[in-house]
């Protein structure tokens, strides 16, 4: 048993193979012990800024604070979110998330990994600018 303050860990530019547009990542939470699953972090997207389409092994909830956020789905269902809006996605819904045009948008993203943690998230092509507009 301890209790102790975590290192700070550093702000991450998200990889353009995965986001398009600016998107940064602060990581605050990642497994210490155990059986512990949980990852917490603030995402970071500049005016514009999308993920590509992926999905989640065991879902995901995320928290937006700052700025207008866009969620889609392949069905074609578009979520815009607001500062304390939490929006919750299923396990292996293929999904995106996005700042609106004109705004930066910050949103906590938590979610559990897989029991293999490379296979929590499965990335997949980037979002069109028709998904974005959920068609
Ligand atoms: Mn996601």
């Amino acid at each position: 048993m301890s209790q102790e303050i975590l290192p700070k860990q550093p702000t991450i530019k998200n990889p353009p193979e995965q986001f398009a547009g600016d998107v940064w990542v602060d990581p605050i939470v990642a497994p210490q012990d155990g059986d512990q699953r949980a990852t917490f972090a603030l995402v970071k997207f500049a005016p514009g800024a999308r993920t590509a389409w992926h999905s989640h092994a065991r879902g995901q909830f995320l928290r937006v604070t700052q700025g207008v956020a866009h969620f889609g789905t392949r069905d074609g269902a578009l979520i815009t979110a607001h500062p304390g809006d939490t929006v919750y996605v299923s396990a292996g819904e293929e999904h995106f998330h996005a700042s609106a045009e004109g705004t930066f948008m910050e949103h906590f993203a938590m979610l559990e990994n897989a029991d293999d943690p490379s296979t929590t998230t499965t990335w997949l092509e980037h979002v069109t600018d028709e998904d974005l507009a959920g068609h």
